[in-house]
């Protein structure tokens, strides 16, 4: 039976159609690293919030050089003076305390000769030198944080600074990640006949982690018809999204696309025009449940997460992802297209004036892991006859990392 394969923008769709946000909570800000922010952040009052210092020095009247000053008090970051400044006085200051009543300026310290308590200005200051003006880096009530941003350390700093101790943030989604197959053995496990190391389990785990994910323990499924219902059955319970690697093929024991119907999870797709990647599945349980079924194969289970599951997660989120990466690059080599299928090829950037030039990262199995590490992009090479020659311009894919 031929199978209809659908296109990779088709398959995009169709996945981002079926996403519904998560709802958001409040997050104290010591637990908001890599957070989607899930509302706009305000500063809730000016800040700097009174007029301070830019430099160590005697807050003092604008004025010419030449001036002796009698220092009358000091002003510490913290620990304001007490009193107003008078003409004829000075008040010691300290970068970023509070500018007395009564100053215009702030003289800085190398700027004038200290005789006891006394000061003669060595330089001319003028109105609001060197005074920081309350507002001046965030006004009160503006936005300085939108909605969808990703919360590094630099935003975490920015909303504890604009007044907030917590910020409201997407829930993470959960995910479970199983790995279907016999032959899969753990991480250092000694290899038996036939076996190979399940490399899957820590990579979709990690993936979906730096996706934003709370990815619970991976488990791993054996080739058989009833422990892959109990596993799924379990996963759906317990998830957002639940990721299957491997079994979704065709062959005799390929048991998740039954087991999936039997379960009630609806299938949406299965089979993309794409290369690595064809065997994908992606289904819905009632109108929250994601499911994606990807190819066991390790390139395919990346090429995948990256086109499929990364954009889902992040849209569960709400997350506005930056693109950091250029639209396109120059084939650097010919490239033979595939007849029917989209290719993904993962590519080095060589970056210059103009596009980057996409050259393959290795030999191109799906098999080949080693294609992904260093690896810059997934450049896209459409399906047609023949070879794309180099020069040619495609477009590029980010990859998960
Ligand atoms: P499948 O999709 O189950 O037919 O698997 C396709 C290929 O990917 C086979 O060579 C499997 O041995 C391999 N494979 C499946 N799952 C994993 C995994 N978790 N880690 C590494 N290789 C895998
Ligand atoms: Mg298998």
């Amino acid at each position: 039976m031929a199978i209809n394969l659908i296109t990779v923008t088709e398959a995009k769709r169709l996945v981002s159609e079926r996403v519904v946000a998560l709802t958001s909570e409040n997050v104290a800000i010591s637990d908001a690293l890599h957070r989607v922010l899930a509302a706009d952040v305000r500063a809730i009052g000016d800040v700097p919030r009174f007029p301070s210092s830019a430099m160590d020095g005697y807050a003092v009247h604008a004025g010419p050089q030449g001036r002796r000053l009698t220092v009358v008090g000091e002003s510490r970051a913290g620990a304001p003076a007490g009193q107003t400044l008078h003409d004829g006085e000075a008040i010691r200051i300290s970068t970023g305390a509070a500018v007395p009543g009564g100053a215009t300026a702030v003289i800085p310290q190398e700027d004038v000769e200290a005789h006891g308590t006394e000061i003669l200005t060595a330089a001319a200051i003028e109105r609001d030198q060197n005074v920081r003006a309350p507002g001046e880096d965030m006004r009160a009530h503006s936005t300085i944080l939108t909605a969808g941003t990703v919360l590094g350390g630099v935003e975490l700093g920015a909303a504890a600074t604009a007044g907030l101790g917590a910020v409201p943030v997407a829930r993470r989604p959960r995910v479970a990640v199983l790995c279907t197959g016999d032959e899969l053995r753990a991480p250092g496990e000694p290899l038996g006949p036939g076996e190979i190391h399940n490399s899957n389990a820590p990579m979709l785990t990690g993936l979906a982690t730096t996706a934003g994910a709370l990815a619970g323990e991976p488990q791993r499924l054996p080739d058989d018809r009833q422990a892959t219902r109990d596993g799924i059955a379990g996963a759906l319970e317990a998830s957002d999204v639940v990721l299957i690697s491997g079994g979704v093929s065709v062959g005799p024991h390929d048991h998740v696309k039954p087991v999936l119907a039997d379960l009630g999870v609806e299938q949406v797709f299965w089979s993309v025009a794409l290369q690595p990647g064809k065997p994908t599945w992606f289904g819905t349980l009632g109108d929250r449940r994601l499911v994606f079924g990807l190819p066991g194969n390790p390139v395919s289970a990346v090429v995948t997460f990256s086109l499929f599951v990364w954009p889902a997660l992040a849209a569960l989120q709400g997350a506005t992802l930056a693109r950091k990466l250029e639209p396109a690059a120059v084939l650097g080599v010919d490239v033979r297209r595939n007849r029917r299928r989209e290719q993904a090829i993962r590519v080095r950037l060589q970056r210059g004036d103009g596009a980057p030039v996409a050259t393959p990262n290795g030999a191109q199995g799906s098999h080949v892991l080693t294609s992904l590490i260093g690896a810059d992009a997934l450049a896209m090479i459409a399906p047609g006859e023949g070879t794309l020659d180099a020069g040619t311009s495609v477009p590029l894919e980010p990859l998960a990392g």
